[in-house]
């Protein structure tokens, strides 16, 4: 099956992302972090380790990059509209990230149950080499 691509913004639209993947929203990974950042946002995330991921901020002042906890990961956050889109994570060698389902344009009909998921074990490492295993690579990028 061929990539699908499904647009992504924030409330103003001052950010976006464009996350390409040949898995249909039925069979996505869907899941509800339950660390208390996530809780607070009602963040979905999901990625595509074999698809694609972009993020563009089009008004590069509203990015605002919020890292907690292990701080490994960026997590993109729009200072005029407050929406949390996604995350990134450069391990030196690539950059991967994750997407809000929430801050999808359309939300496919037939998009997967969402799952409750605890990352709250793992060390620093292991969260790096789930995340090179399981993120989408990003293409040329600007957040
Ligand atoms: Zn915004």
């Amino acid at each position: 099956m061929r990539d699908a691509v499904y647009d992504g913004a924030c409330h103003c639209k001052a950010l976006a992302f464009r996350y390409s993947t040949a898995i249909s929203p039925s069979g996505w990974s869907v899941r509800a972090c339950q660390c208390r950042f996530c809780r607070m946002h009602d963040a979905h995330s999901t990625s595509d380790a074999n698809g694609t991921l972009q993020f563009t901020a089009h008004q590069p002042a509203a990015l605002q990059r919020y890292r907690f906890a292990l701080k490994t990961a960026d997590f993109l956050l729009c200072r005029q509209c407050g929406v949390y889109i996604g995350a990134v994570i450069d391990d030196g060698e690539g950059r991967f990230g994750i997407i809000n389902t929430h801050a999808l344009k359309n939300t496919p009909t037939d998009i997967a149950q969402v799952r409750p998921i605890s990352y709250d074990d793992e060390n620093v490492r292991a969260r790096i080499s789930r995340r090179q295993r399981k993120w989408t690579p990003l293409t040329v990028t600007s957040c």
